[in-house]
């Protein structure tokens, strides 16, 4: 049964893909209130929303300027002479930033930084945002705005929590979304749900099989940014990491499993279209990490990253192999590379699989049948332990 439903799933990814359009949602979310206002030297910001939306609140920088990112926002009921008559304030510019995220602009014409960021369920629900801003010295402010300092909200800095005997190489699993940001859904069933349980598959073989040991990057259901995934493995020491996926094409169709490297060079297009799905996970959850400003990061990642693409190509080929294995007789699972954000630890060799997709029926049915995930996790245990013996005799050959 088993083998018979893999056979069907890891055909072809049927990609018509070209023309997937943004994910469907439209911004529901309407701003209701807002008022700022002059404290002393500083500012108070409010923002009533009519219903709860992620936020994260930020100053950056040459020029200067308060950033509010939030999930997709209606914001025409923005007044427009808000900042009339505030000298702290040269302009205020907001809208659509770019899909499923909005942003709202403060040009400040003083250092001011970020005092607090509180959010308050109003009596009638929603949510309201109250950002008070202080003056402060422009060395302050510098520091305070630099790029890698990040959004104010951030999921706190967990200690990853390693399983297996000690000694043994660690395997990073990670388990897409998860929290606020459902990632794909489809018929109620939810993308986050479905990609921890064969994470969580996939970590129990691996232990039973006593070669390696794991760290899951989630084991519940919350959320963790993209960046902070990243980090997990290299605190951990990860040999490989592999982020576990399920997506959604919105039009034409696909089906099976895709095994996905980085690649900043040859990205293909269904690749972006994927990647933009999967990047979009922290503007969800509200986090900004890709200022304006990280060019400079952009260079030195591409640097890193140029020793680390030939480990992940071959650790993704590998892994691309186990999964077609039971599958000899047609095109099998796909190998692509993409822009991930999550492939982007620069020192470890990464993959991100989209096990299957929820917007095809048959795909649905299987991601959700623990009989498929057993056998999906058997694969991704087999195609790890090859390659890694590929890589221990490798090393071998270059001791030799
Ligand atoms: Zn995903």
């Amino acid at each position: 049964m088993v083998n018979k439903l893999l056979k069907s799933n890891l055909i072809a990814i049927v990609f018509a893909l070209f023309g997937v359009s943004a994910p469907l949602s439209a911004a529901e979310v309407q701003v209701q209130g807002t008022a700022l206002e002059a404290n002393g030297n500083g500012l108070v910001f409010s923002l009533v929303f009519s219903e709860k939306t992620p936020f994260s609140v930020y100053t950056l920088d040459n020029p200067r300027r308060l950033l509010v990112d939030l999930g997709e926002t209606s914001l025409e009921n923005m007044p427009s002479g808000l900042a009339a008559g505030l000298p702290q304030v040269s302009a205020l510019r907001y809208g659509l930033f770019q899909h499923g995220q909005s942003r709202i602009v403060l040009d400040l014409s003083s250092p001011l930084v970020v005092k607090s960021a509180a959010a308050s369920e109003p009596s009638g629900g929603g949510l309201r945002l109250t950002i008070e801003l202080s003056p402060t010295s422009p060395e302050a402010y510098a520091t305070a705005s630099a790029p890698d300092q990040g959004a104010l909200w951030r999921a706190e800095q967990l200690a990853p929590e390693i399983e297996g005997e000690a000694g043994l190489p660690i395997i990073a699993i990670d388990a897409g979304h998860g929290g606020l940001d459902f990632g794909a859904r489809q018929e109620g069933t939810h993308e986050k749900d479905i990609v921890l349980q064969v994470a969580r598959t996939l970590r129990d073989l691996l232990i039973e099989d006593g070669r390696f040991r794991v760290v899951l990057t989630r084991d519940a259901d919350t959320y963790i940014p993209l960046g902070e995934r990243v980090e997990i493995a290299r605190r951990a020491g990860a040999r490989a990491f592999i982020s576990l996926h399920a997506d959604v094409v919105t039009r034409g169709r696909a089906r099976g499993t895709t095994v996905f490297s980085l690649s900043e060079a040859e990205e293909s297009q269904q690749a972006v279209t994927i990647a933009t799905l999967e990047n979009r996970s922290d503007l969800v959850a509200g986090i900004s990490v890709e200022g304006e400003d990280d060019q400079l990061t952009q260079v030195l990642l591409q640097l890193a990253h140029r020793e680390t693409d030939a480990l992940s190509n071959r650790f993704a080929d590998t892994m691309a192999e186990a999964l077609w294995h039971h599958n000899e007789d047609e095109i099998k699972s796909r190998r692509m590379a993409g822009g991930f954000r999550v492939l982007r630890a620069p020192d470890i060799p990464s993959v991100l699989i989209e096990l299957g997709f929820m917007s095809d029926e048959t795909d649905l049915e299987l991601l959700q049948d623990t009989e498929w995930q057993l056998a999906m996790a058997e694969n991704l245990r087999d195609g790890l332990s090859r390659w890694l013996q590929v890589e221990d005799d490798m090393r071998g050959l270059l001791r030799n």
